[in-house]
Parts: C-alpha cells; structure tokens; sequence
C-alpha cells in the first residue's frame, strides 16, 4: 500500500506538471511578478467559473475576510455574528478592526452556523453575519438570508473550505457557494486541503456588487483609485502573478477534484454503514452541496483522543478541527458568553475526527483507514 497522506500535493502536482512549469517559466521570463496578465486571466476564470460578477484577488484567505470587512464600511463597535466551531481567521478580522465578535453556537449535523442561535444573538448593534462554509458544506443560505434581510444586516460568506460547493435552495435554484451573501472571501492555501490551492499564498474576494466591487480593488491597493490619491484607508494585498499562473492551471480541474473527493467521502461512508460508534459527515441529499474539504467524523461512545494516538500508531495521518471551541479560546474570551449557549460546539470539540481526505486516495487506503478505526472503536 503507498504511504497514506493527509493530503497529496505531490500527486496532484503529477498531473498538470508540464502546463504549471511552462505557465511559471513565463511568468518568471515576463518579469511581470505583480499585476500580470495571469492575475488578470484568473480573475476573469473564476469568474465565470463562479457565475459571480467580481472577483478581486488578495493575497490570502484571511485578509480577503477583513478586505470584505473594511469595503462593506463596518465600524468599531458594529457586532458581527460567526460561528463558534472555525478556523481562527474569521474571529480574528473582525477583533482586529475593532468590530465586536459575537461567537454563536452550530448545528450538530452540519457543524455549521445554527439559525436560531443568529436570531437570538442579534442587538440593534449586529451589522453582519458570517456564516462559514464548514469544511466544504454550505451552510443554511436560505435562513440566513432572510434574517439578514429582515434585520438589514450584510452577510459576509467564509468560502476558504468550499470554493466548487454549490447551494440549493427551497425553490431549486442552484448557487456556487461565496456568491450568495453581499460579498465572499476565498484562500488558495495550499495545504491543509484548500480545495482549489496554489503554491504559496493566494485568496480572493466575490461579489455581485459593482459599487463594492469598486471600493474592495481600492482597499487591496492602498486605498487608491487613482495613483497617489488615498481615498480610504486600505491595505496591500495581492494574488501574485505566479500563484494566480498556479491557479489558471489549476481551475479547470476543481470539479475534477471536488468530484474525486465525493468519491473517496461515499467510500468512508459505506465502510462505516451500520456504526454505532461513528457518526458520517451529512449530506443534504443534493450531490453538489459538499465538496469535502474535510471527511470528519463524529466518534460517540469511543474516546476519540485514545483514537487519535492509535491512528497515529498505526500511520494514518488525521486531524482534530477543531479541538477547542473560539469562546474559550484567551483571546476571544467575552463575559457575555455562557457556556450554556454552547453545547453543540462544546460537544463537537471532543468527538471529531478528520480523516486522510484528498484527490489521490485509493480504495485499498480507504480500506485499511476504514477497518482500523471500526476495530479500535469497536475494541
Ligand atoms: C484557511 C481558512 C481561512 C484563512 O485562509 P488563509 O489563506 O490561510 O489566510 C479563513 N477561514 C477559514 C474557515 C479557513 O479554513
């Protein structure tokens, strides 16, 4: 058997390495490093890729949050609403702008943003909601665009784990996840399994709105519209000319990939049928509402660290996201909080497990990931 990877860069790579190399030569060549005609290209790639009208990228994930952020005008004070179970990146922006973080519970099959719990935590301060796209799922757009709509709130989508996820909604129309809300960020981090990854740093942010549109390609760029003239405070972030040649090779594959991922997630699904012990992620019912960007299960009446060592024994990589919940996290303590409020992502924290989850896995992987865990949880 080849040795198990949590994700296979190398694999991948494999495939469009000839494209890639000659893509990064002529970039290298061109000597246009920063604003190329490849950044251009992607831009209009994703695009239409994405059915979005704009799309601005930034130099990672976690800035095209807080250029999201800064463009939509929020001020110091205004309370956004997020999820208690993601990456530290989305608490992270709003704390730095001075916006108040308001950490509400999700939803234990999801793992996603719960409705009910926005509703309860909106004050006539809440200006935004950002719902995360956890690892590859959409979260529930249609509710959360209904409040925000009744209450006049911008929703911000973290789209960093579900860029080729796409949302049904009650009526059957179908939506690529990050174009639904006001405006989306994205990351192109290339490990961790970002599904559309690049080779260093890269993000972007999406909008269908023009006049925002506008103000985000000014706050990338030093808040200039035009040269030497700073009309809004702004930042510099830029997708570099080779990442963004990367991602041109890259893009026309990212339904390949995310459908390669399905089919090692219905493949874990089917060794762990019939599991007491093992909660599968779930699925909505649609195929295209998932796009893996982790296979994480929930591990219930088994010890899910004793687990975790034992896979370690065993050679099969995995990871814990996340293993503590944002509101206990030092920096994002609140006295505002109650633990109460919390018992979804309190109990999450201790049951979950992602597995190996990329485009290179084999059957006889799967296979041996599958029956080790069914034994040890079972033992
Ligand atoms: C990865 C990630 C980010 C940040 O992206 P970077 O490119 O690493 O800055 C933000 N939010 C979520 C949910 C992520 O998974």
């Amino acid at each position: 058997m080849k040795k198990i990877q949590m994700v296979d860069l190398k694999g991948q790579y494999e495939e469009i390495k000839e494209l890639v190399n000659t893509s990064v030569i002529d970039v290298i060549q061109s000597t246009a490093f920063i604003n190329g005609p490849e950044v251009h290209s992607f831009q209009k790639h994703l695009e239409n890729y994405l059915s979005v009208k704009h799309v601005i990228p930034c130099a990672n994930g976690t800035d095209a949050l807080q250029i999201a952020m800064m463009g939509l005008g929020l001020k110091p004070g205004d309370e956004v609403i997020t999820a208690d179970f993601t990456f530290a990146a989305t608490v992270e922006v709003i704390a730095l702008l001075q916006l108040t973080p308001v950490l509400v519970d999700v939803e234990p099959d999801t793992f996603n943003i719960d409705v009910a719990a926005i509703k309860k935590a909106i004050t006539p301060k809440t200006k935004a909601i950002v719902p995360v796209h956890l690892f590859g799922q959409c979260a529930n757009m249609d509710a959360i665009m209904e409040i925000a709509e009744a209450h006049n709130l911008f929703v911000i989508e973290d789209n960093a784990q579900a860029i080729g996820a796409t949302y049904t909604s009650t009526d059957g129309t179908k939506t690529k996840a990050g174009t639904i809300g006001h405006v989306a960020s994205t990351s192109f981090f290339p490990s961790k399994s970002k599904n559309l990854g690049c080779y260093g740093d890269g993000g972007a942010i999406f909008t269908n709105d023009d006049d925002l549109a506008h103000t985000i390609r000014g706050v990338v760029n030093h808040g200039m519209y035009q040269r030497y003239h700073h009309d809004v405070v702004g930042v510099n972030s830029r997708l570099d000319s080779i990442q963004a040649a990367v991602l041109n090779a890259k893009l026309p594959h990212l339904d390949n990939y995310c459908n390669k991922r399905r089919e090692a997630a219905n493949k874990y699904d089917e060794a762990f049928k019939g599991q007491e012990h093992i909660i599968v992620p779930f699925r909505d019912g649609s195929d295209d509402n998932h796009v893996f960007h982790q296979y994480t299960l929930r591990i219930v009446g088994a010890d899910r660290d004793a687990l975790a060592q034992h896979l370690n024994d065993k050679g099969i990589p995995h990871g814990v996201y996340y293993p503590i919940p944002l509101h206990n996290q030092k920096a994002y303590q609140d006295s505002r909080y109650n633990e109460a409020d919390f018992p979804v992502t309190n109990q999450l924290v201790k049951q979950v497990i992602s597995l190996p989850m990329h485009t290179e896995l084999d059957d006889e992987q799967i296979e041996y990931i599958a029956t080790t865990i069914i034994k040890f949880v079972n033992g």
